[in-house]
């Protein structure tokens, strides 16, 4: 079975910053795989090459069948496959929860209006929103709005989900929500990669943990091996600093 998710030896740098040095990965179809290392490492930069915000200088990127690589991949329909939430929602302050979620489907004529409401409010329903659909994103906690950002994602019907430390911005109490709202996502078998400081989400959701430093891939296996026999020097050092 062809993976989700064909990243070649991918290499990127801003000026004369190597940022992403040969980065490897291979994510199968359902697969929750958990992104953890030291601030600066390039995670976020891996991540938003994987949909084209960001370019890359050599390497080769399939995602959901798209050659992401390929000058000439049409980037909006492979866009609309992936799902992407940051640490900052990016919600449109001026408009409602539900508008925020059903612009995008309605403009791109994937939904009609009508289609697109029913789907969002089943999706609000799903994260524990319903009741806030007419509401102004500004009304909102930060956990709520992360959580809408999440809707929203999921209106498009993505194949497969990217996050880019979700909860890093929430206050301590709104995290845990968030986080159910993502480990029930994983559930129904969403395939997620994840960048997160939280090790215990790692440990009770994540297939694989893929840990970054200095912009390589120092190691990955499974949560246990990962946190409980580390293999590698500057994994150790890491996990001695966060866990
Ligand atoms: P992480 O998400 O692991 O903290 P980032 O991918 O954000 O790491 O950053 C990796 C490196 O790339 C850092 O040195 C950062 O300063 C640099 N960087 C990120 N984005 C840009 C940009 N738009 N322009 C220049 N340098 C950038
Ligand atoms: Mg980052």
């Amino acid at each position: 079975m062809a993976a989700i998710v064909d990243v070649k030896d991918v290499h990127k740098s801003y000026g004369s910053n190597e940022v992403l040095k040969g980065i490897d990965l291979e994510v199968q179809e359902g697969e929750v795989v958990v992104m953890i290392g030291p601030s600066g490492s390039g995670k976020s930069t891996f991540l938003r090459t994987l949909n084209h915000l960001e370019d890359t200088d050599s390497g080769k990127i399939v995602i959901n069948g798209w050659d992401v690589s390929d000058s000439k991949t049409n980037i909006d329909k492979t866009r609309e496959t992936i799902g992407m939430v940051f640490q900052h929602f990016n919600l449109f302050p001026h408009l409602t929860v539900l508008e925020n979620m059903t612009l995008a489907p309605v403009e791109l004529g994937k939904y009609s209006k009508d289609e697109a409401e029913a789907k969002a409010l089943e999706l609000l329903d799903r994260v524990g929103l319903r009741d806030k659909a007419d509401v102004k994103p500004t009304t909102l906690s930060g956990g709520q709005k992360q959580r809408v950002a999440i809707a929203r994602a999921l209106e498009m019907n993505p194949k497969i989900m990217l996050f880019d430390e979700p909860t890093s911005a929430l206050d301590p109490e709104m995290v845990g929500d968030v986080l159910q709202v993502m480990k029930d996502l994983a559930k129904d078998g969403m395939t997620m990669i994840v960048v997160t400081h939280e090790m215990g989400f790692a440990k009770q959701v994540a297939d694989r943990v893929v840990f970054f430093a200095d912009g390589l891939i120092n190691e990955q296996g499974k949560p246990e091996d990962v946190f409980n026999h580390p293999q590698h020097e500057r994994t150790k050092d890491f996990l001695d600093k966060v866990l």
